[in-house]
């Protein structure tokens, strides 16, 4: 298994009275309440790790993960079921993520009423509501997950993690298995949810252009390190690191100004052995002889934007 928690749970440190998830000031990775970030990498690059890190579904190996102004590790036991319930996980193949002899009213009620946010005798109220809200019809809630289509399960999924009231919503790769008409509505829907619902997203994709469509703001990840944060605007017209460029370039279409970036050459390394200095630099149009050797750091070129990239470090 890849173990790249460590490196990257570094990255999520200070806490915040404004924020949900903080991190540490230089990374500039704090997720403000109702945003929507995108973190964009080829698999393997340690994005669903970061998604699962947040989520508490695998405890970081070093350094700590903070919600709402505090880190996990001070918390006790309320606070942690604050945390948990707050941050919710959305996956890219709702049929496994669903379980198969339940119906959607407990798919989507039970855990609510166990954690006590509603009561017995309102579940099939409060079930509907949520159904309502996904644009599924109330009706289906005794129904199995088979008996949905695709984009219809992932709405139960949608529904289901509503359910528990969170704050922060992790999507990892969750319109990536549907049909790309129904991508574009179920993006839809967690943007209309996201103002309903006063909701905050971490949007995990290996496609710069889905998240390109739904984010304030956007991660780009290389090999368990993230190498270029920028408000999406910025990724799209003024992008920094080499990376962020290839992935631009590969992208089919673009309504903004085309550029003459190099599209990415060779394999993607393996995480688990990467390569020397700038984990990138095998693949990079612009590598010197330090980026073999030395690692760069993240640098804010402008607030809101930095990058990770010793080409920064040369005289303009
Ligand atoms: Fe390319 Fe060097 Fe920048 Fe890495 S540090 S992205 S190898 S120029
Ligand atoms: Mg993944």
């Amino acid at each position: 298994d890849i173990d790249l928690a460590g490196r990257i749970a570094n990255l999520m440190g200070a806490d915040n009275r404004a924020s949900v998830v903080h991190a540490v000031a230089d990374v500039d990775l704090e997720i403000r309440p109702g945003e929507v970030i995108g973190v964009v990498g080829e698999s393997g690059c340690g994005k669903s790790t970061l998604g699962r890190v947040i989520a508490g579904i695998n405890p970081p190996t070093e350094g700590t993960v903070s919600y709402l102004g505090k880190p996990i590790g001070d918390m006790n036991a309320t606070e942690r079921r604050a945390w948990g319930l707050g941050v919710q996980m959305i996956f890219q193949n709702p049929m496994a993520s669903l379980n198969p002899r339940m119906r959607v009213m407990d798919i989507v009620g039970e855990a609510p009423v166990v954690h006590g946010l509603v009561k017995a005798k309102d579940k099939a109220e409060y079930v509907g509501a949520l159904m309502r809200q996904v644009g599924l019809d109330p009706d289906y809630a005794q129904r199995y997950p088979h008996q949905f289509s695709g984009g219809q399960r992932q709405r139960i999924g949608i529904a289901r993690a509503l359910a528990l009231k969170p704050r922060l919503i992790v999507c990892d790769e969750a319109v990536a298995a549907l049909d790309v008409s129904i991508q574009a509505q179920v993006l839809n829907l967690f943007l209309a949810l996201r103002r309903e619902f006063d909701l905050t997203y971490l949007f995990i994709s290996h496609n710069l252009g889905v998240v390109g469509h739904v984010s304030d703001r956007v991660v780009i990840m290389y090999l368990g390190r993230i190498v270029e944060v920028a408000p999406t605007e910025t990724i799209f017209n003024a992008p920094n690191h080499p990376y962020t460029q290839a992935l631009l370039s590969e992208l089919p279409t673009l309504e903004t100004t085309r550029r003459a970036y190099q599209p990415i050459k060779g394999e993607l390394p393996s995480p688990l052995a990467p390569p020397s200095g700038c984990a990138f630099h095998p693949r990079c149009p612009h590598a010197m002889p330090r980026c073999q050797v030395e690692a760069p750091q993240l640098r804010t070129l402008q607030p809101g934007h930095t990058s990770a990239c010793h080409l920064n470090d040369l005289p303009a």
